[in-house]
């Protein structure tokens, strides 16, 4: 039960707030410091997070805290003034991506770069038409909660948009790559001229699914044809957290046009970016200007240039790799044991676990996924669950997960998943 505090913070919170705020578990969580891995509340009892992506090199890592409070000490303006920070990190950034992407453009969160990648598809295309997956999420702008079906159930799909298939390598229901070829000819017949091709890497919200069998490069390739752009939406995927690459896309042997930014960059402060081939940028700012007040500034440029030498400093894309590898074979283990497990995914630190009520007909166990969600809760191990029916476990923590957090995650599981019987 919640203590009189945490039921009068909720009550306060829920008079001043409005609807659209959800909270996790059933029992809400809050923590009131975090250090690495973990998330402590009032009590100073720890918790491990198995969940948070943003907070990618550990919660508030010092290096990164210095950065920000040394540059917010010093000055902080935007990108009408001539600074070396944006300069630096966009440099340092770019080294960081194939050929012929060198250029990029900073903005606050991923919804903002989503929606910046999207006006740029529409300029270099003449087109509006845009292509994404059935259960997708891209952002909070007008136009992304167009693109993102999984804000609820029921949502009319607007005219210039087409819903595919994620490639569901559990299921194995829909095809990818001719799902994105049928909306492109849907949308010819329709007289609606293809801008874009926006797809998370891992396909985070339906499902998580991490194909590397040429599907991206294949449907990246059908959108080129018809004059759009493919664009990455790497703001979950990327740096480093699917351990074998840096970026997502690069699993599958695919350039994009853009790449999309966010969550990890700052690990916690407010920065994002578009990533791609400059002569898009030039296109895009021949024609108008791009300022946004706060993208760019010195102190996230200082924070995200942190987030970027601790990655590569502790090489925490080869811990993701090595750990992640280690998770998901303790989840084969458990596997063995617990028949609602039916399906363990994901690349890295990105691991999907689908629940089912039978192995067989592959019935989604939505009921038993949030039941364990809380149940770990209660056992101070943070997890959520995702997918279209909610029942994929979403296994996402900080990249300084070690093996012993594995392992810890692994026994809780284990007797989460023995009190469901
Ligand atoms: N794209 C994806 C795949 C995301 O998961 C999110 C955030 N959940 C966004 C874009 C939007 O990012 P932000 O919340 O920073 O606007």
């Amino acid at each position: 039960m919640s203590s009189p505090a945490t039921a009068e913070l909720l009550a306060r919170r829920e008079r001043a707030l409005g609807a659209s705020y959800r909270l996790f578990y059933e029992e809400p969580f809050a923590p009131v410091r975090g250090e690495g891995v973990w998330l402590y509340d009032k009590d100073n009892t720890p918790y491990l997070d198995a969940y948070n992506n943003v907070a990618s090199i550990g919660h508030c890592h010092p290096a990164v805290v210095a950065a920000i409070a040394e540059q917010s000490a010093q000055l902080n303006t935007h990108t009408r003034y001539l600074h070396p920070s944006i300069v630096d990190y966009a440099e340092d950034l770019l080294s960081e991506f194939p050929e012929p992407l060198d250029n990029m453009t900073m903005t606050c969160t991923g919804s903002e770069a989503n929606d910046l990648a999207l006006r740029i598809a529409r300029c270099h295309s003449g087109g509006t038409g845009i292509i994404v997956t059935r259960w997708a999420y891209h952002g909070v702008t007008s136009a992304l909660a167009e693109v993102s079906p999984s804000l609820a159930t029921g949502l009319p799909t607007a005219s210039h948009v087409r819903l595919v298939d994620a490639p569901d390598s559990y299921r194995k229901t829909g095809d990818f790559v001719a799902s994105v070829k049928a909306a492109l000819q849907d949308m010819q017949a329709q007289g609606i001229k293809p801008a874009a091709l926006l797809v998370d890497s891992i396909f985070s919200s339906d499902g998580v699914f991490s194909p590397a069998n040429g599907e991206l490069a294949a449907a990246a390739q059908c959108v080129r044809d018809a004059g759009g752009l493919y664009i990455a939406d790497e703001v979950q995927p990327g740096f480093g957290r699917t351990g074998g690459q840096r970026w997502g896309f690069a699993r599958d042997n695919v350039i994009p046009d853009l790449v999309t930014l966010g969550k990890p960059m700052g690990n916690g402060h407010p920065v994002a970016a578009v990533v791609g081939r400059s002569a898009l940028f030039d296109q895009f700012g021949r024609q108008q200007r791009y300022f946004n007040t706060y993208g760019g500034n010195p102190v996230s440029c200082r924070a995200a240039h942190a987030v970027l030498r601790v990655l590569r400093e502790e090489d925490l894309q080869t811990n993701a790799r090595q750990v992640g590898d280690y998770l998901k074979q303790g989840l084969q283990e458990l596997a063995e044991r617990h028949p609602l497990i039916g399906d363990i995914r994901g690349e890295g630190l990105f691991i999907g676990v689908e629940l089912v009520t039978d192995r067989h007909t592959q019935t989604p166990a939505t009921a038993c996924a949030a039941a364990i969600v809380n149940g770990l809760r209660r056992r101070q191990v943070l997890i959520s669950a995702t997918g279209p029916k909610a029942n994929v476990l979403k296994i996402r923590p900080p990249l300084v997960f070690a093996k012993e957090h594995a392992d810890l995650l692994l026994e809780r599981l284990d007797q989460t998943l023995n009190d469901l019987g």
